[in-house]
């Protein structure tokens, strides 16, 4: 029987995951070991008990008398704390999703992958702030990630069969976001209503406005090159607006390889779960006469200035990545919190990766878990500082 784990199992794609595994016969099928969860200890509680797991872990300690009341008499151990999360993650099990979101991600991610385990990577966080810290551990421990944001479980199954070094260049699609079709200069005023009125996705709030912004693309333009090992300027975004081509790969003889489906996170999740075989998955099948036509443009590079920005990080590598993510959600708790407008969320994240630029170098195979934790608190201090007096001269 698989042993299964999973990491932010309360969230969006935790929940998906859970979804999936019941339907795939649940504690019948799995031995699940470990589920994590946030500030929902009802609902981490009651997942625990249907799936009958060996222990449940709540973010933050002050849940855990909750989630010990909750869990009476089911036999599943309760826990709480990040120690807990990280210790959960030394309990061995043959699949692990990692759907924590933000930074607090990389480490459970990390001490799976020490256990040879395979990996289902869904938080974007640590490949962007650690990326190569990750793939050297996986390499090292022979374990395997599998990626799940469904532009790089596009990526992996168009690269089925093929020879990496035949790759000229990987195409990610971007939706737009909310304000694509906005006049440029009436950005600066959208306000969080306004970015978070997805196209296509349903997704977290967090995860929409960085969809408005295009700094969800450019996280993933970073994971791209750190995780296919491609040259920066192999990795291409174009504006897709329906979504249903979920990224493309270009080889050197022209041809290109696309991924089409509905946009449903539990293709991707589903993948990674039967990879490499290929099950029967519970997602909308698409009506391509329907469809009709699919369009292209490229992106402004005025209106999306976190993608010029991603550019920067990958040519400097090193701690870039982590403080460009800190940086970044930091300038997103402000935009949410009505101090910094739109636009200034770039302009803060540029002005981080400026005042820290002396020291955001790192030999790439030296990099250790505490530098990148390191570089991760300096840029929130900087960011916060350099947002405050952004909503000060607004
Ligand atoms: P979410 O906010 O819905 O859920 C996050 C989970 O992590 C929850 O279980 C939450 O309780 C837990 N969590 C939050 N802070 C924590 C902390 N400090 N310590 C421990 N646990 C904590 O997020 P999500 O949308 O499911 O996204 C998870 C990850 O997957 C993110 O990195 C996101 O970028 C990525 N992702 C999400 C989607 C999507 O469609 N939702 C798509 C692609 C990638
Ligand atoms: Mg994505």
């Amino acid at each position: 029987m698989r042993s299964v784990s999973i990491f932010g199992a309360t969230g969006s794609i935790g929940e998906q995951t859970v979804d999936l595994l019941q339907r795939a016969g649940g504690a019948e099928a799995f031995r699940i070991v470990a589920l994590t969860g946030g500030r929902n200890i009802a609902r981490l509680a009651e997942m625990a008990r249907a799936l009958r797991a060996e222990v449940a872990v709540c973010a933050d300690p002050a849940g855990l008398a909750e989630l010990r009341t909750r869990l009476e008499g089911s036999g599943v151990a309760a826990a709480a704390g990040p120690e807990a999360i990280a210790e959960a993650a030394d309990r061995p099990a043959d699949w692990v999703m990692s759907a924590i979101v933000g930074a607090a991600g990389l480490e459970p991610g990390l001490r799976a992958l020490r256990h040879g385990t395979t990996l289902a990577l869904a938080n974007k966080e640590s490949l962007v702030t650690a990326g190569p810290l990750v793939m050297a551990e996986a390499a090292r421990h022979g374990a395997r990630i599998l990626p799940v944001d469904s532009e790089h479980s596009a990526i992996f199954q168009a690269l089925v069969g093929e020879d990496v070094t035949a790759v000229e260049r990987i195409i990610l699609t971007a939706s737009g976001g909310a304000l694509r079709d906005w006049p440029l200069e009436q950005l600066a005023r959208a306000t969080v209503r306004d970015a978070l009125a997805h196209p296509n996705w349903a997704m977290g709030q967090r995860i929409t406005i960085d969809s408005a912004s295009m700094f969800n693309k450019a996280l993933e333009v970073i994971e791209t090159r750190e995780y296919f090992g491609v040259e920066p300027d192999q990795v291409e975004v174009i504006i897709h607006p329906e979504s249903l081509i979920h990224s493309m790969v270009g080889f050197r003889d022209g041809a290109i390889m696309a991924h089409m489906g509905a946009p449903d996170m539990r293709h991707s999740i589903g993948y990674a779960l039967n990879w490499p075989d290929r099950s029967h998955l519970p997602v909308a099948r698409l009506d391509l006469a329907q469809i009709a036509r699919l369009s292209f443009r490229a992106p402004e590079m005025a209106r999306y200035p976190a993608l010029r920005l991603a550019r920067e990080v990958m040519a400097r590598r090193g701690l870039a990545g982590a403080a460009f993510n800190a940086a970044k959600e930091v300038a997103l708790d402000h935009f949410l919190a009505g101090g910094i407008g739109f636009m200034q969320m770039a302009e803060v994240v540029e002005a981080v990766l400026a005042a820290l630029d002396g020291e955001l170098s790192k030999e790439i195979g030296q990099m250790t878990l505490e530098d990148v934790q390191g570089m991760d608190h300096l840029a929130r201090v900087r960011a916060n500082e350099i947002a405050q007096v952004a909503a000060g001269a607004r």
